[in-house]
């Protein structure tokens, strides 16, 4: 039996996709082998690359002055990638601090440059918020701006795109991308793991201005390097294969599903339905400000936390796994990416609505 799996990530994949993988594993376009056993060089690979890739341009809008790099070491490789490729040794960064991805790539890029500013941090509100637009602390002449558009481990999601003038602005996207249409031009850089909206993990995908590509600082390993990458058609190395051929399926999933516009509409109305549960109860609750609650991941606790067990037990056996909360912070989260159905949405509030029923 299928389950409703509510991981943040590595998270569920969409079933009808898996079934096409599933179909074509051992034969994969008439090759008689799977497609993870093919060069990555071969004319069937090189077009199932280029197709996921012009698929994810349609998708998302992509402009023909970014480049876009289908690469390895997840989004954490990134969060060194970033200061090596775009700022100096004695470059000013600023970094806008709304949970803990966004503490850790700061962190990160305190290893390269002496001067990263935190242009914004939410700790007094202990990152349940994010900050006014009108009241980020932005250098002049930073390199870039850094921040997290939504924070998959406390819940919080940015409702605007800060301004950030001729400063190229870098989103960690890994939670969010693709959950509804954006703006790729007000960014220099996108960065997202595949494993939260995309694919499998192991592939992370980089949507790059091409004015910010060439610039790595001296030292700058090869794989690291946007310009080398760039240049190879992100083959300098062999690439995580099967994640994107993976990841092209999921793109035309999408495209067949009526695009990111129609996505956000499923996202909407998903993350309304859970939020609008947990808000009509008293035995549940979120600690997000309602203007940044996150539609791909929502973290709520129960009134009594030594129910806590017995709440993901009998998740568990009703179909509905992954629902406790991040480690560091207790509780549930339920993430509801694009291939979670809002069947498992629905089956989610039922449980606790009956579950508050007979504990509450
Ligand atoms: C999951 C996640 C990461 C880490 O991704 P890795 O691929 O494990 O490096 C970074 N940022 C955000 C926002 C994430 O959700």
């Amino acid at each position: 039996m299928r389950v409703f799996n509510f991981a943040a990530g590595p998270a569920t994949l969409p079933e009808e996709v898996l079934e096409q993988v599933r179909a074509e594993l051992t034969d994969w376009q008439g090759s008689g082998m799977s497609v993870m056993e093919v060069s990555h060089r071969s004319k069937a690979f090189m077009a199932a690359a280029q197709e996921a890739e012009a698929s994810l341009r349609e998708l998302l809008g992509v402009a023909a002055n970014y480049k876009v790099l289908f690469l390895q070491g997840g989004a954490t490789g990134q969060f060194s990638a970033i200061p090596m490729n775009l700022a100096r040794a004695d470059s000013t960064v600023d970094y806008l601090n709304t949970g803990t991805w966004s503490k850790k790539a700061l962190a990160e890029a305190q290893r390269f440059t002496s001067r990263v500013n935190v242009a914004a941090d939410e700790a007094a509100s202990k990152y349940t918020t994010v900050p006014d637009p009108q009241a980020l602390r932005l250098s002049s002449g930073a390199a870039y701006v850094h921040y997290t558009p939504n924070e998959t481990i406390g819940g919080v999601e940015f409702p605007y795109v800060p301004d950030t003038g001729a400063v190229p602005l870098v989103a960690d996207m890994s939670s969010t991308i693709l959950s509804r249409p954006i703006d790729v031009a007000r960014f220099g850089l996108i960065y997202a793991g595949a494993q939260k909206n995309i694919g499998p993990a192991g592939l992370v995908v980089v949507i790059v201005r091409e004015d910010l590509i060439g610039k790595a600082r001296p030292g700058t390993p090869a794989v690291w390097d946007y310009k080398s990458m760039a240049d190879e058609g992100s083959m300098l190395n062999t690439p995580a294969t099967f994640g994107w051929y993976f990841a092209g399926l999921v793109f035309r999933w999408l495209q067949r599903r009526g695009g990111l516009t129609a996505a956000a509409a499923r996202n909407r109305a998903k993350a309304q339905l859970l939020y609008g549960a947990i808000d009509a109860s008293t035995f549940y609750s979120n600690p997000v400000a309602a203007g940044c609650r996150s539609w791909m991941n929502v973290p709520f606790t129960l009134a009594d936390p030594q129910l806590d067990r017995s709440f993901l037990d009998g998740a568990r056996a009703a179909g509905l796994v992954n629902l406790e909360g991040h480690r560091s912070v207790g509780g549930m989260r339920a993430s509801l990416y694009n291939a979670m159905p809002l069947t498992g949405v629905e089956a989610l509030v039922a449980f606790m609505k009956e579950f508050e029923r007979r504990h509450g």
